[in-house]
């Protein structure tokens, strides 16, 4: 397991934190909560993207590109980082963003990560929910190169199996972090989405033997859909890695309890791990990703779901961007703050 073998530029701020949050771990009053601090890699306000992206930007200039092109949703914390990094490479970038919303709300459609991807420099077309992006990126990108340009498609949240090294690499940053501060982790929560993050760290963490469980919070797919994703992508970041076979179906586990009407429509429930993130901690989450997440870690400590001498490791993915694109979902709560 030799991650220096694969082409990558080095430009996310690691290794990130691990922090233990002691004011959550006393309002729950069970086990021992931590937080690994991916909103902190450093690129345009961080997040998870940014460790993909070391890996998915080098095979980009590898083969020549002067374009990049990516999807995500309309407030797509990856898409905000694939601009800064071709920002920071110079690289055209092209982001097609889906409506999976349906939001009129001017903050949602342009302020957040959409202000943030204009002010990178990148250019970004709306395509309707629903819409085949894949197929759309191929598209742009047969355009593209009839004008003479050489574009790289990303895939929708850089989840392919070189987007998932970079949570390969979190993997090994983490237990190592954990060994050389003798911290006994016996559970990692992460929000799980386009599937990369999970991917990359269940194949880090079995190459490593690590023994320890991880646990998805899906923020879109059902229980069945997300686990198959992320199995089958975990299955092809191990070939990649040298590792055929190292991920079992059964280390695969998501919760999908938490997603509520769909993705990107927050429910009661992740405003509240907002608000107790923000106040306990002073940490921002976001109503998309790190918010559902948080949701479903601080509703299994809830139903003792882990015990009171256990040490859980919240990986914080980031995407606090994304509030001043929901600051309407906030406005009944504020109210009360204005004395
Ligand atoms: C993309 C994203 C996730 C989900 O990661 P995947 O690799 O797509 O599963 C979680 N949190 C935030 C803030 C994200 O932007």
């Amino acid at each position: 397991m030799h991650l220096a073998r694969f082409p990558r530029i080095f430009l996310a701020h690691l290794p990130t934190p691990l922090e233990r949050l002691d004011r959550l771990t006393k309002e729950l009053g069970g086990p021992e909560i931590w937080i690994k601090r991916d909103d902190c890699t450093g690129l345009s306000t961080g997040g998870n993207k940014t460790r993909k992206l070391e890996f998915l930007m080098a095979e980009a200039e590898i083969q020549g590109a002067d374009t990049v092109i990516t999807q995500g949703a309309t407030q797509s914390n990856h898409a905000r980082q694939t601009a800064a990094f071709a920002a920071r490479l110079g690289l055209a970038c092209h982001i097609l963003l889906e409506d999976r919303t349906g939001s009129n709300d001017p903050n949602y459609n342009g302020n957040g990560n959409v202000l943030l991807d204009h002010l990178h420099g990148a250019t970004t077309s709306r395509r309707a929910g629903g819409v085949d992006m894949a197929a759309e990126m191929e598209l742009l990108a047969d355009r593209l190169r009839a004008e003479g340009r050489r574009p790289y498609i990303i895939p929708g949240g850089g989840s392919n199996p070189t987007g998932a090294l970079g949570y390969v690499n979190c993997a090994f940053e983490l237990v190592g972090q954990a060994n050389d501060r003798g911290l006994v982790i016996d559970q990692i929560v992460t929000a799980t989405g386009s599937a990369g993050t999970q991917a990359g760290l269940v194949t880090g963490l079995k190459a490593l033997n690590a023994g320890i469980p991880l646990l998805g919070i899906g923020v879109r797919a059902p229980k069945e859909k997300q686990e198959a994703n992320v199995f089958a992508l975990a299955q092809k970041t191990s070939e990649k890695l040298g590792c055929p076979g190292v991920v079992a179906r059964a280390d695969v586990v998501a919760n999908c309890d938490y997603v509520g009407q769909g993705y990107g429509i927050p429910r009661a429930d992740t405003l509240e791990a907002i608000a107790m993130f923000a106040q306990l901690e002073g940490i921002l989450l976001d109503p998309v990703y790190s918010g559902k997440g948080a949701a479903g870690l601080i509703d299994l400590i809830r139903k003792g779901q882990f015990s009171k001498g256990q040490r859980v490791v919240f990986l914080h993915t980031g995407g606090a961007a994304g509030l001043f694109g929901y600051d309407a979902v906030f406005a009944e709560d504020r109210k009360a703050l204005e004395v």
